[in-house]
């Protein structure tokens, strides 16, 4: 049997990163050797995203700079895979023949065949719009150098059409996993040490909702079925939808201690008229009292948002009316961007662009208010202890490493390598608002 060697790179969001670890488990099952870098790797992966236009443009030089090596000595290949795959895919294929295999996220089950033929006899495989979708990999994720922290993918896809976003177009309809199949991946990670798990999907408050049109309850249940196998310590779950989000979620995670009170609730704008224009279905009040109810619920909770600022026809009032969104619910962290317009988008073709350097002005005017507020917020935690899951080496300081509260909150502690993995209790020594520094007690 030929050695075949492999190299996963993420270009992405979570979601990747758990389809990078069901291909590795996957490959490696199969015999395929991990490498340690893209040098040393008979067939390197991209996992690519195309939610803003510089991502892709990113990957897209990156792929281009392997050119070199492979017209050198045929190695290494290319796998590209995630939406930018599904999006043009095999356009790039066209332009780069080094690319041997390309899949969207829909095609990834037939990624490992197609790796193993690529090499085994040179066959390109390029799915594309026409293409079967496929059962997905059934084997069981396998991360890299984190074997405490795992993902599961409960939902792929999205129905929602927001106005600005590719991913309905690129991952396809929203469609869940069924429960026992995402059980069962749980309890096989638990089982293998996994201690800490995230469940994902582009809308997880909509779990369910596709086997019979009502999602009520499914989300909640699924969770707390989660939360009850043993050994997990720590359940997550991202990202949520404010108009698909229910009480019976709090009801839960009030119920289950492990699972994490931390919420990523993205509100996209601060104006109902700037959320209608994104086709996002509910108003500002509606979200501003759904975050009161999670707060009243959770008193610890750490809420955190995803905002666009220069969404096409925001005027300033409306700009500011996410400024002010901001100062009235002090998010712990937000996640904020400049809008980048998607071809194939409603909101791409609107004649009322916001100017590019207008976007930039606006986004860093709100990321001064919210990088302010994240400052007091973490500043109140400095001489409070919290318990933290060590994870790896922070990636500036030689040996500290990084862990995470309940609430998401990174600290850094000077501890050896060998207690990642483990549950400490650290006490909050110094802060900024990006976070927490501590030493264990
Ligand atoms: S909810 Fe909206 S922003 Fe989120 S993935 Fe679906 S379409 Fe995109």
């Amino acid at each position: 049997m030929i050695e075949k060697s492999f190299f996963i790179r993420i270009i992405g969001c979570q979601m990747n990163v758990y389809d990078g670890d069901k291909l590795r488990g996957e490959l490696l099952s199969r015999g395929w050797r991990e490498a340690d870098g893209e040098d040393g790797a008979d067939f390197v992966v991209f996992l690519t995203c195309s939610v803003r236009e510089r991502a892709e443009q990113k990957a897209a030089s990156e792929i281009g700079k392997f050119g070199k090596k492979w017209k050198k000595s045929r190695s290494p290949r290319l796998a590209l895979l995630g939406c930018m795959a599904a999006r043009i895919g095999s356009g790039l294929a066209r332009k780069f023949p080094w690319i041997a295999v390309t899949a969207g996220p829909a095609h990834i089950g037939l990624v490992p065949d197609a790796m193993d033929r690529a090499l085994e006899t040179g066959e390109r495989f390029i799915a594309d719009r026409e293409t079967q979708a496929a059962d997905p990999i059934s084997c069981a994720p396998r991360g890299r150098g984190n074997p405490h922290k795992a993902y599961i993918t409960v939902a792929n896809g999205c129905d929602q059409f927001c106005a600005y976003c590719i991913v309905p177009y690129v991952r396809g309809r929203f469609a869940s996993r069924a429960p026992e199949d995402v059980l069962a991946e749980a309890r096989a990670l638990a089982r293998n040490g996994v201690v800490e798990i995230t469940l994902l999907g582009q809308n997880v408050d909509a779990y369910g909702r596709d086997f019979d049109g009502d999602a009520r309850g499914r989300f909640a249940s699924l969770l707390n079925d989660v939360s009850a196998i043993g050994g997990l310590r720590r359940v997550r779950f991202a990202t949520s939808h404010p108009s698909d989000f229910t009480d019976d979620i709090l009801d839960v995670m009030r119920d289950r201690p492990n699972i994490c009170p931390s919420i990523n609730l993205p509100v996209q704008a601060g104006s109902n008229s700037v959320l209608r224009g994104m086709n996002r279905r509910y108003t500002r009040d509606e979200y501003v009292s759904l975050v009161r109810r999670i707060r009243a619920a959770l008193p610890e909770s750490a809420v955190t948002t995803d905002l666009i600022v220069g969404f096409p026809g925001e005027t300033e009032e409306e700009f500011e009316q996410s400024v002010t969104l901001f100062e009235e619910l002090r998010f712990d962290l937000a996640h904020t961007a400049a809008y980048s317009p998607r071809d194939g988008t409603p909101a791409a073709n609107r004649p009322d662009q916001v100017p590019p350097v207008e976007r930039a002005r606006r986004l860093v005017r709100l990321n001064g208010v919210q990088a302010e507020i994240s400052r007091e917020i973490n500043a109140s935690m400095v001489g409070r202890i919290y318990e933290v899951l060590l994870d790896e080496p922070a990636p500036r300081g030689e040996g500290l490493l990084q862990g995470r509260t309940a609430t998401d909150k990174v600290v850094l502690v000077r501890a050896p390598l060998e207690m990642a993995g483990t549950f400490r209790e650290a006490r909050v020594t110094g802060s900024s608002p990006w976070c927490l520094e501590g030493e264990l007690v």
